[in-house]
């Protein structure tokens, strides 16, 4: 009541003009998805403002970023999710798809899991840095990034973490729908040349586009 009382108190009303909708965030008033998930971005508090700001990275596919935003909410189809929403019913079915011992929770699954642990481990060997396993999917984000002392580094390494992530979903996939076995140095391959090839297609699209418009 006291909020209504205080948003009346600093309205001016205007005689003859009729009543209209507006969107504040907007400069012309008209609400657009963007800045309502700005808006609720915003609402944040930190580290959690910062994390929504840079899962949207333009380097990489639209269909992994939104991935990513459902792995941190905890959103994707993992098979605890799916007992937990009773698409699933026996205990005995959440089993990891990739160890086969622990509970398959996106935790378990993108971190701790003793198959996951060792792709993890051929990354940070692969770029020179030595650090534990991160608690959550979250705070795996924000010290991913952390590591990468050197500006130069950076934006690479954070595309490894989505290549990573990415890779290790779609591997899981594999395993489940086709039936087919986990590679340890193939599935590493696949995170190197994968995180590769998302900065080279960009790359090769800021040329043609910068072209175009020469
Ligand atoms: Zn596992």
């Amino acid at each position: 009541m006291q909020d209504i009382n205080k948003l009346l108190k600093e309205t001016n009303l205007t005689r003859g003009k009729e009543d209209t909708w507006t969107w504040e965030r907007d400069k012309l008033g008209d609400y657009s998805t963007s800045s309502g998930y700005t808006a609720l971005v915003q609402q944040q508090p930190s580290p959690y403002r910062q994390v929504f700001e840079k899962i949207w990275n333009p380097l990489i596919p639209h269909k992994v970023c939104g991935f990513t935003w459902l792995l941190l909410l905890d959103r994707i189809p993992s098979k605890f999710n799916l007992l937990k929403r009773g698409l699933i019913k026996k205990m005995e079915a959440v089993k990891c798809s990739l160890c086969g011992r622990n509970v398959e929770d996106s935790n378990h699954l993108f971190l701790h899991c003793s198959v996951t642990i060792k792709i993890w481990s051929m990354c940070f060997e692969w770029w020179g840095f030595s650090t534990a396993i991160a608690g959550s999917c979250w705070d795996s984000f924000i010290q991913h990034e952390s590591l990468a002392t050197k500006s130069s580094e950076r934006l690479g390494w954070i595309i490894v973490w989505f290549s990573l992530v990415w890779t290790i979903w779609t591997t899981r996939n594999e395993v489940i729908f086709r039936g087919k076995s986990m590679d340890l140095t193939k599935t590493f391959d696949q995170v190197q040349a994968q995180a590769f090839l998302w900065v080279k297609s960009k790359e090769r699209k800021y040329i043609s586009a910068s072209l175009i418009g020469s």
